[in-house]
C-alpha cells in the first residue's frame, strides 16, 4: 500500500469562492462554494473554515462516523461560517469537534448568532456533536496529533488569521482573506518562507484592484494573483494555489488568470472544488 494511505498529508478543496456563494453554468468548473479545505495529517482531520463547501465535506463523513475533527476558522466573515449550520455531521451525538479562532472572534458566540431566529430555525445547542472552542493569540502555534500548526494575522477588515501546517517535514500555508501591502507583507513572507503549498487569496486582476477594470478595490482586503505570484516568488514556496476566486468571475476568466499566473510562475494552479492534492 501506498505510504500516503497509511499516513496521509493532503488537502481537498470543497469551496474556493470569495465573498458569496456562485454557482451556475458559468461557475462549474471552479465551483461556487465559498472557503473549505479538508487537511488530512494521518489520522487528524483539520477544516479550515466553514463556508458553504462544509456541507459537501459533511456528506462525505457521514460515511467516517463517529469521528473526531479540528475546525479552524481564519475569521467569521459570512462566507467562511455560513455552511456551518447545514454540516449534518454535528448533528449527530458521538462526533467531536474543536473549534479554533483568534480570541477576539469569539468564535463560539459568532455561531451561535449566525443560528439564531428568526434567520435560522435551529440553535447551535440543538446540535447533538460535542463542541469545544478554544481562543487563539494573535500569533503563535498550537499542536494537532502530530501536526503542528503556526498561525498569524494577516491584513483584513476585522483581522484575520493565517495558518501553516508542519506535518512529517512537508508544509502548507492557507493565506485567505488578506490585501497585501505597497510591499510583500513581511507575516507572510516569513510564515510562508520554503513552504511546499501556498494558497493565497488572488481574488482580484491588477486592473481590478487599481480601478482600471470597474471600480477600485482598495481596502477591500484582497489580493491579486500577481501579489500572489510576487509572494510565491520570494517566499520561496513550491506550489501556488489561486484561492478566494472573485464571484464574478466566471470559469473563463479564471482559466485566463491562472495561465498567466503560470507564465510568471510555473507550479500556479487555481483551487477547484474537489482538487486533491498529496504532500506526502
Ligand atoms: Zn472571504
Ligand atoms: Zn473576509
Amino acid at each position: 500500500m501506498p505510504k500516503s494511505k497509511i499516513d496521509p498529508f493532503k488537502f481537498i478543496v470543497w469551496g474556493a469562492r470569495g465573498s458569496i456563494p456562485s454557482p451556475g453554468p458559468d461557475t462549474i468548473k471552479y465551483g461556487g462554494n465559498t472557503s473549505c479545505l479538508e487537511v488530512r495529517c494521518g489520522k487528524e482531520i483539520i477544516i479550515f473554515d466553514a463556508g458553504t463547501g462544509i456541507r459537501n465535506l459533511g456528506t462525505k463523513l457521514l460515511k467516517e462516523m463517529p469521528f473526531h475533527a479540528t475546525i479552524l476558522l481564519s475569521h467569521a466573515h459570512w462566507d467562511h461560517i455560513q455552511g456551518f449550520p447545514f454540516f449534518l455531521p454535528a448533528y449527530m451525538p458521538g462526533n467531536t469537534f474543536d473549534f479554533y479562532g483568534e480570541e477576539q472572534l469569539e468564535v463560539e458566540e459568532v455561531l451561535k448568532r449566525q443560528m439564531i431566529s428568526p434567520t435560522f430555525p435551529i440553535t447551535l445547542d440543538e446540535m447533538e456533536s460535542e463542541f469545544s472552542f478554544y481562543d487563539l493569540k494573535v500569533r503563535g502555534e498550537i499542536k494537532i496529533g502530530e501536526a503542528q500548526i503556526v498561525y498569524d494575522r494577516l491584513n483584513h477588515p476585522g483581522n484575520v488569521t493565517t495558518f501553516r501546517v508542519n506535518y512529517k517535514g512537508k508544509s502548507m500555508v492557507y493565506a485567505t482573506d488578506t490585501e497585501h501591502f505597497s510591499c510583500l507583507d513581511p507575516t507572510l513572507l516569513k510564515l510562508a518562507h520554503k513552504t511546499d503549498i501556498l494558497i493565497y487569496d488572488a481574488q482580484y486582476t491588477d486592473d481590478e484592484y487599481s480601478g482600471k477594470d470597474g471600480m477600485p478595490r482598495t481596502a477591500w482586503g484582497h489580493s491579486t494573483w500577481n501579489k500572489a505570484v510576487e509572494m510565491a516568488q520570494a517566499a520561496k514556496v513550491k506550489t501556488l494555489i489561486l484561492w478566494h476566486h472573485d464571484p464574478y468571475h466566471e470559469d473563463t476568466k479564471i482559466d485566463s488568470i491562472e495561465k498567466q499566473a503560470q507564465k510568471e510562475f510555473k507550479e500556479s494552479y487555481a483551487a477547484y472544488e474537489g482538487m486533491e492534492i498529496d504532500l506526502i
